[in-house]
């Protein structure tokens, strides 16, 4: 049993009262490459991290639902018939979003008036809002406790679809697909290659290991919120530019459209609307390079993503522009920001010889630059949600 199993569980006891009946976890995510790609029906990268989201839950004999977190006091109650959006407010709202969301799918498939109430008890050791995920890995842990304890046996990328819900339909934060998808479907070295529109996956071997290669996240420890204005701005704009282009999504659009994209939209527009064809076109450069050439290969699609990012899209900020361009002064492989924007971490791949040097290195340059000193740690792909033992 992992530490966090046994945290949570002992967690749960502990507010509680009673044993929980099982406990679920799910992990953050790593986007390599493919940012506001999801949204716009394209293609991500991601993978999972070996850092998790636990769940411990219990089921009640009554309506109730209760929830409570090691990471904000107190338990939030509230009872079965006062589940809806509206009612859902702060933390409590992504497992109770989950909670309704999920109801919502059982009431499609019977009647869900019977359902139980539940206790449930949250521990994480995924950072919140440094662009891991810690919002998809608590959707994924609590959406596959519910889908066992209420016997509703949805499939995994059903499951990603309703935690993409409670996070748009009660959250207000209106996230893609592809933060459930690495958290549900996540393997060990493998990327998940995503097309977000059919929803098919295909994990990818990644082989940074056997590369002597480290993938390095800076968080920049600056926050960021999807609720905010610059993500949903930029769904707007995506949106605005598919619409003038005459497609249903920007994923229907290649590079030889950038002229005619050119000429038919407004400059901003067009900018937000060449980072996302671009972005699109080079996870899928991302995968060719990994499987025809391995992952020393990728350098040039990641330096290429965060440049488009910071330049076209405009969601980078200076610490990660800095976190990126310290790495690669400091002989990355490749680098960029990574997750929505507007802080949070970057990525750099590395070898493992010069992990230490790179990680040094960019904290001295955020000393000199007056910034706060970033977190950096090496992740690695890891497995995606699952009961424990
Ligand atoms: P990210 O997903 O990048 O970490 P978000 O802003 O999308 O950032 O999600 C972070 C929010 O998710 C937190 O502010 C909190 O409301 C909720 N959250 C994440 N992890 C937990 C947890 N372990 N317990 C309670 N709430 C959590
Ligand atoms: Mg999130």
């Amino acid at each position: 049993m992992t530490d966090l199993a046994q945290r949570g569980r002992a967690f749960f006891t502990s507010q509680f009262g009673y044993a929980p009946e099982g406990l679920w976890s799910a992990p953050g995510r790593v986007n390599l490459i493919g940012e506001h790609t999801d949204y716009n029906d394209g293609f991500a990268f991601p993978l999972a991290i070996g850092m998790r989201t636990a769940v411990a839950a219990g089921l009640r004999t009554d309506r109730l639902l209760r929830v409570t977190s090691e990471s904000f006091p107190g338990v939030v109650e509230l009872d079965f018939e006062a589940l809806t959006p509206e009612n859902l407010q702060g933390w409590a709202a992504y497992p109770l979003g989950v909670a309704w969301a999920m109801s919502r799918a059982a009431a499609e498939r019977g009647p869900a008036d019977s359902l139980p109430g539940l206790d449930l008890a949250l521990s994480s050791d995924v950072p919140a809002g440094a662009g891991l995920s810690s919002s998809a890995a608590l959707e994924c842990a609590v959406a596959l406790a519910l889908n066992e304890l209420w016997g509703l046996g949805l499939e995994r990328p059903e499951l990603a679809r309703i935690g993409q819900l409670a996070e748009n339909g009660v959250v207000g934060a209106p996230t893609g697909i592809m933060d459930q998808s690495a958290s549900l479907l996540g393997e060990p070295d493998h990327g998940i290659l995503l097309d977000c529109r059919s929803l098919q996956t295909e994990a990818v071997p990644l082989g940074f290991a056997r590369g002597s290669l480290s993938l390095l996240v800076i968080d920049t420890r600056t926050s960021h919120s999807h609720a905010d204005g610059g993500y949903a701005s930029r769904r707007r704009a995506c949106e605005a530019g598919a619409r003038a282009l005459g497609v249903d999504a920007l994923r229907d659009l290649g590079p030889k459209d950038l002229p005619r994209a050119a000429a038919v939209l407004d400059p901003e527009t067009f900018r937000r609307v060449r980072h996302v064809i671009t972005e699109n076109q080079r996870v899928l450069d991302t995968v060719a390079a990994l499987q025809a050439e391995g992952p020393g290969a990728i350098g040039a699609f990641l330096d290429a993503s965060h440049l488009s990012m910071r330049d076209d899209f405009e969601i980078s900020t200076p610490e990660l522009d800095l976190a990126v361009s310290s790495a690669q002064q400091l002989g990355a492989i490749g680098a960029r920001m990574t997750g929505g924007g507007f802080g949070g971490a970057a990525i750099a791949l590395v070898r493992d010889a010069d992990a230490g040097t790179v990680a040094e290195g960019v904290a001295q340059a955020f000393a000199r630059a007056g910034f706060i000193a970033p977190n950096i740690f090496p992740v690695t792909a890891a497995g995606g949600a699952r009961r424990e033992p």
